[in-house]
């Protein structure tokens, strides 16, 4: 029974052209990556700032392992925690201007517990469409009532938060991504912020994308859009994008995040980070706040893409963000296209439903801070070429 299951889901997933192929790389992946014996120009890596392998957040890690061992040992209440989390929770609230920072293992945990914590299961939940899939995870995980809007459509949204009022003990929350994973579109926070000055709403932005690649000393998409901390409810960053490591945070108030420590089942309820990952996400923010030229330099690329590829006839969405996206349409076209590319040395990824609407497949193209120049005028080339 659950052989022929599995068998009809794998077969309707190859006819629609949707199975998907792992790859292993060997070595890092950094502007290149050594794949199948190939050595490729890297554009589906989201380490934007080139940190993942600076020989510095790489002896951190080293550093921290030989100093606190390789595991973290238990959960952050049991005996998991090091003095040196309580480091970087601190580090990262005064960076991002928050009063308090909470250290997950990883970004979709951070999610279910923003989400599953804060929301009551009698409030409800309006997302935007194209939000990451931990966020829909994770509002379907409340069993709150849940409305999804057009993608960055707030007018759509004021509609739906009319037409569904909140009673007296409902709090109504706006979800959003800051960075739209799959288009690089920043959400409209502004407008967001706005709506949530109602009481009885709150709003939370997974800031993935934007922590390190947008905004002042790389504060992220609410600093890009001028939005103070205190005109949100939480907001969550992942260490494995900008950062170039491995594991989250939620930075919030101190209520939120005190509240977060006592009920967030995917924080109590799994091993804490290890230390050394933690170290060297210290030194990977030190980097990040000392060497500013990283995200300058990032942001020269992305103009130069989005200029070049216009200039060529490209279809590339619009995108302020290391996020570019070709629309290509049909899956098998899509594949075909990621497929010559990397004839011509490219790597990057096409993406397919269900990760993106249907007749929306796309090649996504991340850019990062190590590439140069002609990196950027090698991709548009084969581009146009394919
Ligand atoms: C990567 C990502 C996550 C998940 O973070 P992990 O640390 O990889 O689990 C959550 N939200 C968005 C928008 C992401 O891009």
């Amino acid at each position: 029974m659950l052989s022929q299951r599995l068998a009809s889901a794998i077969a309707q997933r190859k006819a629609a052209d949707g199975y998907r192929e792992l790859e292993a790389r060997l070595g890092p992946q950094g502007r290149e990556a050594l794949v199948d014996g190939q050595r490729l120009l890297n554009f589906c890596s989201n380490d934007y700032l080139g940190l993942a392998n600076h020989p510095r957040v790489v002896e951190a890690l080293t550093s921290g392992a030989k100093r606190y061992g390789a595991g973290s040992g238990a959960s952050q209440l049991v005996s998991g925690r090091s003095d040196c989390h309580t480091e970087l929770e601190a580090a990262i609230a005064t960076w991002l201007g928050f009063e308090d920072c909470l250290v997950f293992s990883s970004g979709y945990q951070a999610n279910l517990a923003m989400l599953g914590t804060l929301i009551a299961r009698h409030d409800q939940i309006f997302q935007d469409r194209d939000n990451h899939a931990s966020l829909i995870d994770a509002a379907l995980h409340t069993r709150a009532d849940y409305h999804r809007y057009r993608h960055t459509d707030t007018r759509h949204l004021s509609t739906l938060l009319d037409q569904h009022p909140a009673n007296y003990q409902q709090l109504q929350w706006m979800v959003t991504d800051g960075v739209f994973s799959m288009d690089g579109e920043i959400a409209p926070l502004s407008e967001l912020a706005s709506l949530n000055q109602a009481t009885h709403r709150g709003l939370l932005v997974d800031d993935a994308h934007g922590v390190g690649v947008l905004g002042k000393h790389g504060c992220g998409s609410l600093a890009h859009c001028g939005v103070a901390p205190a005109e949100v409810s939480a907001m969550m960053l992942t260490f494995g994008k900008a950062l170039g490591t491995f594991g989250a945070a939620i930075v919030a108030s101190r209520e939120v995040i005190d509240a977060l420590r006592q009920f967030a089942r995917p924080y109590i309820y799994t091993t804490a980070l290890p230390p050394a990952l933690v170290v060297a996400t210290q030194q990977s923010l030190s980097l990040l706040q000392a060497e500013p030229e990283r995200q300058q330099r990032l942001q020269r690329r992305i103009q130069q893409f989005q200029y070049e590829a216009t200039a060529a006839g490209l279809e590339v969405l619009p995108s302020d963000t290391a996020i570019q996206g070709v629309i290509i349409g049909d899956n098998h076209a899509a594949m075909a296209a990621a497929e010559q590319l990397r004839a011509r040395d490219i790597w990057l990824k096409a993406m397919r439903p269900p990760t993106v609407a249907k007749g929306t497949a796309r090649l996504r193209i991340t850019l990062s801070a190590e590439h140069t120049e002609s990196d950027i005028s090698q991709l548009i080339e084969a581009l146009t070429d394919v």
